[in-house]
C-alpha cells in the first residue's frame, strides 16, 4: 500500500514540477490504460496540462466511445489532430487501402502519414510532452527514461509512469473508477489502429498484438523512437 502511495505521490510530484517549469504541457493520449491514468491525474487536480489525440482514420470504435465518454466524465477537452488528406489519398491511390500488412516500409510509411505527422503539428508550441509509456510494456521499453528530449519534436519529453508495473496501472483504475477502454477486456493491453492491432495470450509481450505480422524489432510506429536521455 505504501509502495502505491508513493507511485500516486511522485506521478503528482511529477506533474505540478512539469506545470511549473514548462509552458504549455501536454499529454498525447491513445485512451489505453496508462493515458487514462493520467488523465484521471491531470482532471481530478484541475492541472494546467492540456490533452491531445491523433485520430488516424483507421480507430477501433471503441476508442470513439471511450473519447466521447472522457469528455463526458471529466468535462475535459481532448483536442484531435488529424492526418493531412492529400497524403492519405496518395498513399491509398497508390498503395492501396491496407497496404501496411504487405512490408514494414508500407507499414511505416503509413504510420509516418497518419501518426508520425499529426504528432508534430500537435507538439508545435508545446514545452513539454507526457506519455504514458512503461519500461515493462516491451523489450524495446526497457531502457526508457523518465525524462528524454525528443530531437525529432524539440520538445522535452516526460513518462511518467516509466516505472509502474501492470498491476499498478489497473489498481489505480479500479479504485478511481476512471472509464477504461472496451479493448482490454478482450486481451487487448495495448490500444492502436484497429486493423494492426490484435488480442494477445497469456503470457505474451504487452505489445506483442501490435504488428503482430513483423519482427519484434521493427515494432514502433515512430512516435517514441526519436528520443533520447536528457543529459
Ligand atoms: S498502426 Fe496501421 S493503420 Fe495505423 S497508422 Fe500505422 S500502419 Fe497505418
Amino acid at each position: 500500500m505504501a509502495q502505491k502511495a508513493d507511485l500516486e505521490r511522485d506521478l503528482h510530484d511529477t506533474l505540478s514540477r512539469i506545470e511549473q517549469a514548462h509552458a504549455k504541457p501536454l499529454l498525447s493520449t491513445s485512451f489505453g490504460a496508462e493515458d487514462m491514468v493520467l488523465t484521471d491525474a491531470i482532471a481530478r487536480s484541475h492541472r494546467k496540462i492540456s490533452i491531445a489525440t491523433i485520430d488516424t482514420g483507421r480507430l477501433p470504435d471503441e476508442t470513439y466511445q471511450l473519447w466521447q465518454s472522457v469528455t463526458e466524465h471529466y468535462g475535459v477537452k481532448i483536442e484531435a489532430f488529424f492526418p493531412a488528406a492529400p497524403a492519405v489519398e496518395s498513399y491509398v491511390r497508390i498503395n492501396g487501402i491496407n497496404a501496411f500488412y504487405e512490408s514494414v516500409a508500407q507499414r511505416r510509411e503509413c504510420c509516418h502519414i497518419r501518426k508520425v505527422e499529426p504528432l508534430g503539428r500537435m507538439l508545435a508550441g508545446h514545452g513539454a510532452w507526457i506519455t504514458g509509456l512503461r519500461r515493462a510494456q516491451s523489450a524495446a521499453r526497457s531502457t526508457l527514461s523518465a525524462e528524454e528530449f525528443d530531437g525529432a519534436n524539440k520538445v522535452v519529453k516526460f513518462n511518467p509512469l516509466i516505472e509502474w508495473s501492470d498491476e499498478d496501472v489497473w489498481e489505480y483504475l479500479g479504485e478511481k473508477r476512471v472509464p477504461t477502454h472496451a479493448l482490454h477486456a478482450r486481451g487487448y493491453p495495448s490500444i492502436g489502429c484497429a486493423p494492426c492491432t490484435r488480442a494477445v495470450a497469456a503470457g505474451e509481450d504487452l505489445r506483442a498484438g501490435r504488428w503482430w505480422w513483423e519482427n519484434e524489432t521493427q515494432k514502433e510506429c515512430g512516435l517514441h523512437v526519436a528520443a533520447g536521455p536528457i543529459a
